[in-house]
């Protein structure tokens, strides 16, 4: 396994060969520029993340500058908070651009250049409504209709296009189309709209100054073109709309400088959801707690449930590149945080489900110190734990009658805590609904760890948190939000594959006491429980951890 990640490395992914292949063949001069181009219209997803690693990462490999782009060209949906958001999340993950532009700064070049295209025969207005429009798109296989309004003069578009620049056309009444083709194989051709009117929204930035917006096909291209980008990477639904991209820079381009455009297959992940627009469904409908809700698979989510930017790095380091499109299995990226908190995560003691436990041959006001390890990696790293007469252990670490092949503590058997003594169950005490109150056992006073007798075989070991120093606090227990595989693909409303057990709150945690200083995004790994990182609403006197992972994969379908 790490011999085959270890080969992996050291081949290039495709995007990297292509410039590879460009820089030998002394194309713009060696110069390497990439850009990252998210709409702010929402939060970004671990989909952007695979974009942001391989945009900012082809950069740094090959000493080139990366940009951060906003292509805001629909004020509708866009806004300001996402903007800031955006730009946190690239450099959480651990990117910094070289400079940030927005698609907005380039509405002055994209209108004089729209008006250029009028003049030249090769854009008119059309009047008709959208669905007139998309009736006469044809079909890959049958030539569209001619628009009536194809034909009309010069003069005639340009007073009209003015008219929809000034805000005398109401929204959706008229857009600006590029006379092409309307036969052309590729549907793209078919005289694509390059302007629609909104005049309802006011944008992020540029306030209500405009009322034309230019199409995406129309801004992305050439917004590359003036910034110099080398190489324009995206996702490979964008592969059709390739040669339209060129053949609009081929209009004014006055030199031979083209960005490239080249596309890789997006990350699609199971029991996971990556639009934007339903993600922001989510929120607003309160079917979670915002767009870092910890199950939201945003990086702010993600954040806010313990996982690393290294982890997210790796795993995009390892599903890789391709020209495929595909379905990772969410286990991958489960993997990737265990294996990064493993390493590094402190371990600490929590029960989170408590039942007392009396150790009725313990002397009722002794305390002890105990030795526990912080982690295993590292032995000699170190502290000092408590133990006494009471602890708390996990109520389902105890069964009165144990089934068969239950390892745990039952009437009559024996197992050993957890950096401390071996101890033997004697008897229990119910409530009226036979509910377990507390459990009674002996200990055996030469088991402490490094003792002769600690090694005598017992098939359990417990955690345990002291009942004299213990804290209190709430955890969080999350899991997939979506029932199935692939939500996205589903036929039904994906609001009925939520999963309704994806968030379970336990507020009667015992934990250790030195965990009562942690600060909002600490990790821990919580002996035999999995790994958990503590929430920003968490206070000193109220602390609430969000469990990040558990300790293996044991996700059943
Ligand atoms: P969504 O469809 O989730 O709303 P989008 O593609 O509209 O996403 P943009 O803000 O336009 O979001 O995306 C910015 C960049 O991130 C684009 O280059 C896009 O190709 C890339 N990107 C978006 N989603 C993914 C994904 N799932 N995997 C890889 N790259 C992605
Ligand atoms: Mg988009």
């Amino acid at each position: 396994m790490t011999q085959n990640i270890e080969q992996e490395k050291k081949t290039l992914n495709f995007i990297e060969q292509i410039v590879e292949d460009d820089l030998n063949n002394g194309l713009n001069n060696g110069k390497i520029q990439t850009r990252f181009p998210p709409e702010p219209n929402g939060y970004l997803h671990i989909g952007h993340a695979k974009a942001i690693c391989l945009d900012f990462g082809i950069a740094q490999k090959y000493n080139g500058t990366c940009n951060l782009r906003f292509d805001d060209t629909n004020p509708v949906k866009e806004d300001v908070e996402y903007v800031e958001a955006i730009k946190e999340d690239i450099q959480w993950l651990g990117f910094e651009w070289e400079n940030v532009y927005y698609a907005s700064d380039y509405f002055q070049k994209l209108f004089d250049l729209a008006i250029e295209f009028i003049k030249q025969g090769k854009a008119y207005v059309d009047e008709q409504t959208s669905e007139q429009i998309a009736g006469q798109k044809g079909t890959p296989t049958v030539a569209g209709t001619d628009s009536p309004f194809r034909n009309r003069p010069v003069e005639e578009n340009l007073q009209l296009f003015e008219q929809m620049s000034d805000g005398e056309i109401t929204d959706g009444k008229m857009v600006l189309r590029a006379k092409i083709n309307m036969a052309h194989p590729n549907m793209h051709f078919r005289d694509p709209i390059m302007y629609r009117i909104i005049t309802t929204h006011p944008h992020h930035r540029t306030g209500y100054d405009w009322k034309v917006y230019p199409m995406y096909d129309f801004a992305h291209g050439q917004s590359d073109y003036f910034e110099g980008v080398t190489h324009s990477i995206c996702t490979l639904e964008f592969e059709v709309h390739r040669p339209l991209y060129d053949w609009y820079i081929d209009q004014f381009a006055t030199s031979g400088y083209r960005p490239k455009q080249r596309e890789f297959n997006r990350l699609n992940i199971t029991y996971t959801m990556m639009s934007k627009r339903k993600l922001l469904q989510l929120v607003q409908e309160n079917l979670v707690s915002g767009w870092d809700d910890p199950r939201m698979p945003t990086l702010c989510g993600l954040r806010r449930r313990g996982y690393t930017p290294e982890a997210i790095r790796n795993f995009i380091d390892r599903i890789g590149y391709t020209k495929f499109e595909a379905m990772i299995d969410v286990s991958l990226l489960e993997a990737s945080i265990r294996e990064n908190l493993n390493a590094t995560a402190k371990r600490v003691s929590a029960v989170l489900n408590p039942v007392k436990l009396v150790i009725e041959n313990y002397p009722e006001n002794q305390i002890e110190q105990l030795t526990a390890e912080n982690n295993p990696e590292n032995p000699n790293d170190t502290r000092q734990i408590e133990f006494s007469r009471n602890i708390y252990i996990e109520r389902d670490d105890f069964m009165e009658n144990p089934q068969k092949g239950y390892f745990r503590l039952f009437s009559g058997g024996e197992v050993r805590l957890k950096n401390a003594y071996i101890i033997k169950c004697t008897s229990c005490k119910k409530d009226e609904n036979g509910e377990i109150q507390e459990i009674y056992c002996t200990y055996d006073p030469n088991t402490r760890s490094g003792m002769p007798e600690a090694n005598r075989k017992v098939k359990g070991t417990l955690h345990w948190v002291s009942a004299h120093d213990a804290i209190d606090a709430e955890v969080r227990v999350y899991d997939r939000l979506f029932n199935v595989e692939n939500p996205s693909e589903m036929e039904c409303d994906f609001r009925e594959l939520l999963n309704t057990d994806s968030k379970r709150l336990l507020t009667n945690c015992k934990l250790e006491p030195c965990l009562k200083d942690v600060k909002p995004l600490e990790r821990f790994q919580f002996q035999r429980l999995g790994y958990f990182c503590v929430d920003y609403d968490s206070t000193a006197n109220h602390l609430i951890f969000n469990r990040t992972v558990s300790l293996k994969d044991s996700w059943k379908k």
